[in-house]
């Protein structure tokens, strides 16, 4: 006879020594947990039986120590914002979720640092530094949900790359946790230190592959006191690469987005049932919403001027409110709108900005070869070389996603770019990493994991097999 599915979980050994181990009502079973949504986006629940709320470093050894006696698979879950598939679960896994694990520890204003748990929503750590008169740069779309543990764990982009870097330029110090309990603190407070390897490395953009990160020092900036935001229609790809030049050296090292839409999600995101309004006429090829953080609207007037004078925009609208400004920036975070396409297939790629209309186009052809119509709504970092593709052709069965994702991935070999810029790679890319990875840094990967997790327990086949 067959027991029910939750007597399954909970007569599990590890189940019991779990349970053993760790304060009542920390591990959750069966309904508890397969009735969460696996993840943003995304339709469905999660597959583990088996779910671990630790509240401390010492709780999240705990688990991972007797997890490694029984050799039993861990997915560490953060905010499940994540977007390839990386935190996906089994029936057989633990999640170890890191909700709990969400305290602000310490602000320090003059030093300028933040000392927090794994488990703090990016917009807490972000309205933290606000509160004491500093700023933390990373920003995301999914700020509300994502957590600095998988922001670290993804190595994070966002729209403040090309001033502040990704996520890895912003973190000082972490506390990890390997497969089999040991704690590596190597929670450092200071912005040089070069004694030794930097063991943070390890963790930071390994995707919960090499251990759980538990605790990080965070690097924070002073605020500044305004930022200039515009959005500008553009005619051609030349003019926007000049463009793009030509604002940066405006603005003297300010430049802190530059992010740009193709006419087709520039039409989507502004047309009903989208709710924003249009700021420009919708008849341009291109547009770039500019943010500088620490410049003044004078010298955004006198670069907008320049830039008009030497034709490099057709148009502008510089936001006069707060409001404008967000209103602006609502354009670029309203994605979701590409849903209404279903079914699609985002992609998050980089590339040398010099390759990036040839390479659109390439992708746009590939696509029209082998779909009666398909919809490509592209936008991006695009001053990181950073490009996205929302697409939408064929069934949505396995055949058409194997031809779009060729489409998109293949073209990237010969050109030297990347299947991730900033989204990682999960399960979703993990059959193309080899693209645009040599067999030997692949295999030098697989011994890293392999001396950090032995028995393979952490996060298994996300990345590689
Ligand atoms: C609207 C929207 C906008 C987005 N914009 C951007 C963007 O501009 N730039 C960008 O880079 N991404 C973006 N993303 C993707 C996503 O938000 C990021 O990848 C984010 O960093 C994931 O954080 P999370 O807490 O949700 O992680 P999760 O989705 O929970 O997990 C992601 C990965 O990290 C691992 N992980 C999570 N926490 C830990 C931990 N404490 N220790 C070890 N491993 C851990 C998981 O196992 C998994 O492999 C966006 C997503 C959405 C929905």
């Amino acid at each position: 006879m067959k027991l029910p599915t939750d007597q399954q979980s909970r007569n599990r050994p590890v189940a019991q020594a779990l349970m053993q181990a760790l304060p009542e009502g920390m591990v959750l079973f069966d309904d508890d947990v397969t009735s969460r949504s696996a993840g943003i986006w995304r339709t469905d629940t999660i597959n583990a039986r088996i779910l671990i709320r630790p509240r401390t470093t010492q709780q999240v050894s705990i688990t991972l120590r007797i997890c490694n006696d029984f050799q039993q698979s861990v997915v560490t879950h953060g905010g499940l914002t994540g977007l390839v598939e990386s935190a996906i679960t089994t029936n057989h896994d633990v999640v170890l979720s890191m909700a709990l694990m969400n305290e602000i520890e310490a602000v320090h204003p003059l030093e300028r640092t933040m000392t927090v748990q794994a488990g703090c929503t990016l917009q807490a750590i972000q309205e933290a530094a606000d509160s004491q008169g500093l700023m933390f740069p990373l920003d995301l779309g999914s700020r509300g949900s994502c957590t600095i543990g998988g922001n670290i764990a993804t190595n994070a982009g966002g729209n403040r790359v090309i001033r502040y870097g990704m996520t890895r330029d912003m973190i000082l110090g972490l506390e990890a946790v390997l497969a089999d309990g040991t704690v590596v603190s190597s929670m450092n407070l200071m912005i040089k230190n070069n004694a030794g390897y930097d063991l943070k490395q390890y963790f930071i953009g390994s995707e919960g592959t090499l251990g759980v990160v538990t605790r990080a020092v965070l690097r924070c900036r002073e605020q500044v006191t305004d930022s200039p935001t515009f959005i500008v229609g553009i005619n051609s790809f030349d003019q926007l690469s000049q463009f793009l030049k030509h604002i940066d050296q405006a603005f003297s090292g300010n430049l802190s987005a530059f992010e740009v839409m193709w006419n087709n999600y520039y039409q989507l995101v502004t047309t009903p049932p989208a709710l924003n309004k249009a700021p420009l006429s919708p008849d341009y090829a291109y547009y770039v919403l500019v943010e500088a953080m620490g410049a003044s609207q004078e010298q955004s007037q006198l670069a907008l001027e320049q830039a008009l004078e030497k034709e490099l925009i057709a148009d502008a609208v510089i936001a006069q409110s707060e409001t404008q400004r967000l209103q602006l920036w609502g354009l670029r975070d309203d994605v979701a709108q590409v849903f209404q396409f279903a079914p699609v297939i985002l992609f998050d790629v980089s590339l040398r900005i010099s390759r990036m209309e040839d390479y659109v186009q390439t992708v746009n052809a590939k696509l029209a070869d082998s779909f009666d119509h398909y919809q490509n709504f592209t936008l991006g970092h695009m001053g990181d070389g950073n490009l996205h593709f929302a697409i939408s052709a064929g069934d949505g069965d396995a055949h058409a996603r194997k031809l779009i994702e060729t489409a998109v991935y293949e073209p990237l070999r010969e050109i030297a770019g990347s299947v991730s810029a900033e989204h990682g790679v999960g399960l979703e890319k993990k059959p193309y990493l080899h693209l645009v990875r040599s067999q030997t840094e692949i295999d030098l990967m697989r011994r890293m994991k392999s001396s950090l997790d032995p028995n393979g327990i952490l996060n298994p086949g996300k990345i590689f097999d």
